[in-house]
């Protein structure tokens, strides 16, 4: 029988739950798809550099997959609903039997998927879908009474206890196909997208990449990672989100490689706290099927849909240029514009700048984000603007307000990570690198950067004053 592989964001062989399970018998002739939906692609912003990684990744995996015996064939149109009618006509052109893939638990996909179950069962195919992309199943991991969790510690620790009672397992890549028949591979022409080159340094594409990366760091980086994640002039993280975003990587593959590294890392030894941060992946992907309205712009707490936002059109792009006159918010900036990533202490700096700072709404920063980083998730990108814009289950409560400049003389004492962005603060001592204007005023010199866009003690007590007002409106 032939069995067809949907490849979505799993562009892996190894742990691949649909792949593996379309190659169990060696009998059946496997084949695979990637649908390009371009049109659908526009509408979840997604960036010119995450279009360029999946477009490379997808190369490498057409090449691994002939090694396989397995034909990838490739086709591009609009939206998902396209892509369930070319499914369609593909598997009936094919004699396709079985169909395989992976979930995805955004809304519009899931609506696809489900679109798909309905339908490609008339035709006589079965459809076997997967829990693949996160550690555990979403909805596996409830509260006492039977719910999901709204809060994180507690969903961590029931999470921990299950993966040490019974650690999913890591699957293999399948084997080489026997009787791999002459099927030829569609050619891969570029999606009619626009796309942006990736700096390949500091993303490489493809699976064998990652699992290097991911090798290394557990082997060179992990420990330290406590110590030093929060300091964006480090090297200290992973910078494997793009591979988990577009399924280079299993979250899995990452949990069986750190347990080999630090074998305590489930019993809150080392290695824990790099492993908390894959839980928190996971845990907004839980939340994204529990509670789809944040798939739908909305905000997880309904009070806050009161809250009255500003417009502010000219702080706004000064704010994605990297021009807000706080040299932190703007060197981070500045790191996402020109390579599609933002150290993690940095986007949670630049979403409480625009949300508690310039009263903007959160969503627009979160669009921006998306369109701009090559790990734009709508799960951990929701997630991070809610938890920043204190409108999100386990959020930061709206009365705490990262202060810009504090923030920048913890987490950059010295300015090193300025620096790299800010060639224009280069006279500026280090003692003065977070209040380069005080400086320059006292030592008479002039400085080619902008002016501060806001005053942050005014800007708190306003931003205060309009969640105090939606609170009492709700
Ligand atoms: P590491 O520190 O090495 O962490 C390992 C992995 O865990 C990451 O690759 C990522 O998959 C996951 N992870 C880490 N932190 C988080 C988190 N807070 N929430 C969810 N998953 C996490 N992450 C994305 O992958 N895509 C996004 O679009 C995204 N947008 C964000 C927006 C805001 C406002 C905030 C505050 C955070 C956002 N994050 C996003 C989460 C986090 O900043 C990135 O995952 C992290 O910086 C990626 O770097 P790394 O791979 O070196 O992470």
């Amino acid at each position: 029988a032939t069995h067809l592989v949907w490849l979505r964001n799993d562009l892996r062989l190894n742990d691949n739950s649909a792949l593996w399970a379309a190659c169990r018998r060696r009998e059946d002739r496997v084949i695979a798809l990637f649908i390009a939906t371009p049109e659908q692609w526009r509408r979840h912003n997604m960036s010119p550099r995450q279009a360029d990684y999946i477009w490379r990744s997808l190369q490498l995996l057409q090449q691994g997959l002939a090694e396989k015996g397995i034909a990838l064939h490739y086709h591009q149109c609009d939206d998902f609903n396209a892509a369930v009618s070319y499914l369609q006509q593909f598997c009936r052109e094919r004699q396709v039997k079985a169909l395989f893939y992976n979930y995805q638990y955004e809304f519009n996909e899931r609506e696809r998927d489900a679109a798909v179950e309905r339908l490609l069962p008339q035709q006589g195919v079965t459809v076997q879908g997967f829990d693949d992309g996160v550690l555990l199943p979403p909805g596996s991991v409830r509260t006492g009474n039977q719910k999901m969790y709204k809060v994180f510690t507690p969903f961590s620790r029931a999470c921990l206890k299950r993966l040490r009672d019974d650690l999913p397992p890591c699957l293999p890549a399948p084997e080489a196909r026997a009787d791999a028949t002459a099927d030829e591979p569609s050619t891969l022409t570029p999606f009619d997208y626009p796309r942006h080159s990736i700096d390949e340094q500091l993303f490489s594409p493809g699976e064998a990449a990652a699992l290097r990366r991911l090798r290394e760091f557990c082997r060179q980086q992990v420990a330290d990672y406590p110590a030093r994640r929060d300091y964006p002039a480090y090297e200290s993280t992973s910078r494997l989100s793009v591979c988990l975003a577009v399924g280079t990587l299993s979250p899995r593959q990452c949990l069986h490689r750190l347990l080999r590294e630090q074998p305590h890392a489930l019993e809150a030894g080392p290695g824990s706290v790099w492993l908390n941060e894959l839980i928190w992946r996971d845990f907004y992907r839980h939340l994204l099927v529990a509670f789809p309205a944040l798939c739908k712009n909305q905000p997880f707490m309904a009070w806050t849909k009161q809250l009255a936002w500003q417009q502010r059109p000219e702080q706004f792009n000064a704010w994605c240029e990297g021009k807000t006159g706080f040299p932190i918010v703007d060197a981070a900036m500045r790191q996402m514009n020109a390579t599609g990533w933002m150290h993690n202490r940095l986007r949670m700096i630049t979403a409480s700048f625009l949300v508690k700072d310039l009263q903007i709404d959160w969503r627009r920063g979160e669009r921006y984000f998306m369109s701009v980083l090559i790990d734009g998730d709508l799960a951990a990108n929701n997630g991070g603007w809610q938890w920043a814009a204190s409108t999100g289950t386990d959020a930061v409560p709206y009365f705490r307000i990262f202060n810009p400049t504090t923030q920048g003389e913890r987490f950059d004492k010295q300015g090193e990570f300025i620096r790299r962005w800010l060639p224009e603060l280069a006279a500026v001592p280090d003692s003065a690198i977070h209040d380069p204007h005080g400086w320059a005023k006292k030592n008479h010199q002039r400085l080619d950067y902008p002016q501060p866009i806001v005053e942050h003690k005014a800007a708190r007590q306003q931003t205060l004053a309009i969640f105090e007002a939606a609170r009492k409106a709700s």
